[in-house]
């Protein structure tokens, strides 16, 4: 007799995105070797998928989403093209590109190389090469349209219409905040053969006032109309979760302890030579959603009283207790950071705003009130830590008042995983 059985795969209800950026991928490599790399969608950048391919093949064989960026908005940037996305096939080895020399022949051009690349890496979506907009007129937009309608078009006559097209919209926060401006976006946008609309909004992120959250949500709201998923993209920490717990998107998308604001002002001007690439060691303390350096944390958890508010008592993740949190801070960052959006993504969706709020948002307020009790020798971190709590004491005001003044919210659909698929939902080719 065979026994029946129940399996319980309930429909993953947050869309949780990794950008895997262009260090580190050894150490994701041994991470997902140990099988302690507990999200499944990634998002790589072109120009670094050839030092990459070892992690994707183990990626691929556990079923992860990945998506592709070909990074065009960079490479029509001064700064942007000087980095090594300069090399990619659809580069122009003149210079960046620009919308008023950008015609039908070098679209059509373009979006041949990336459905290309795509099919060749295997990927399971492209974002569609878009430009930061600065508002409805800009002269991007009706490129980036284009674009679409063609790289559809190009990946359909390679065969490969199971591959998903996604719509990124960069564009500024003062754009953001304008709602013609958003609007005749939204109406620009609504027809073309995209999935999931990824939201990555230009000098914001995780660091934002908790005013600037609730204006992100509401605004966010006004792309629920065109019915496509929306994803959060360079947003990570609490922030981006009451985002989703809100229903303003069904998804995020950050880096590994990175990529937690869009920022694109290296794009504008040529990097200093010896200016960014390296970057300190990040020690993420979940219990406040903060970040401090390696001294810094070592300083803070080696304080009175310090590691049972702060160490990591999580065993599966951090078994050597506070000093593994240190030692292998991805580790810690990335398993803390899913566990949260696991946690919101069990909770039914019409629950999730009061479920963000008393078991998320309300613990970290309190323990960043406690840290301030700690006797810590280090001025700059005790106004670290100042700090933290009046941002977190900030967001449970504004998300307390959000959840009481804000009735029949309408919510984003959640973006389903697309490793499965052997055709093509319908619905998604626009309307
Ligand atoms: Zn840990």
């Amino acid at each position: 007799m065979t026994a029946i059985v129940h399996h319980l795969h309930p429909v993953p209800s947050v869309g949780h995105y990794l950008r895997l950026g262009h260090t580190g991928h050894r150490k994701l490599e041994d991470l997902h070797a140990s099988g302690r790399f507990a999200i499944d969608r990634v998002v790589v950048d072109a120009a670094h998928i050839n030092e990459q391919t070892e992690l994707l093949d183990s990626l691929r064989t556990s079923d992860t989403e990945i998506v592709l960026d070909p990074q065009v908005a960079e490479l029509s940037t001064p700064g942007g093209f000087l980095t090594s996305a300069r090399k990619l096939p659809w580069a122009d080895s003149r210079g960046p590109y620009a919308s008023d020399n950008f015609d039908r022949s070098r679209i059509i051009d373009m979006a041949a190389k990336i459905a290309d690349f795509a099919i060749e890496h295997r990927v399971h979506a492209v974002l569609c090469p878009t430009h930061l907009l600065n508002g409805p007129q800009d002269a991007w937009l009706a490129v980036d349209a284009e674009m679409c309608q063609m790289l559809r078009a190009s990946l359909d006559a390679r065969g490969a219409n199971i591959v998903a097209i996604d719509f990124p919209l960069l564009t500024t926060y003062q754009v953001l905040l304008d709602g013609a401006a958003r609007s005749a976006l939204a109406t620009h946008i609504s027809d073309l053969p995209f999935e999931y609309l990824w939201l990555r909004i230009a000098n914001f992120g995780s660091d934002k006032s908790a005013a600037g959250f609730r204006k992100y949500i509401n605004a966010a709201r006004d792309f629920h109309e065109i019915g496509k998923p929306i994803i959060a993209d360079a947003i990570g920490g609490l922030p981006s979760l009451g985002i989703v717990a809100f229903g303003a998107t069904g998804g995020i998308c950050h880096g590994v302890a990175e990529k937690e604001r869009f920022y694109p002002h290296h794009w504008s001007k040529p990097r200093a030579k010896g200016a960014g690439g390296g970057s300190k060691k990040r020690v993420y303390f979940s219990g406040l959603d903060a970040y401090l350096n390696d001294e810094q944390a070592r300083t803070l958890l080696t304080t009175r009283n310090a590691k049972p508010l702060l160490g990591c008592s999580d065993m599966g993740c951090c078994p050597g207790g506070w000093e593994d949190m240190i030692l292998n801070h991805t580790t810690h960052y990335l398993t803390q950071t899913t566990r949260r959006v696991q946690e919101l993504g069990r909770v039914p969706e019409m629950r999730r705003a009061d479920h963000f709020l008393s078991h998320q948002l309300a613990p970290a307020d309190r323990v960043a009130r406690q840290a301030l009790r700690l006797r810590v020798g280090d001025k700059k971190i005790m106004e670290k830590l100042a700090f933290n709590s009046r941002k977190t004491d900030d967001m449970r005001h504004v998300f307390e008042e959000l959840r009481t003044t804000v009735h029949n919210l309408t919510r984003s659909s959640v973006p389903l995983k697309r490793t499965k698929r052997t055709s093509v939902a319908s619905g998604t080719r626009g309307r």
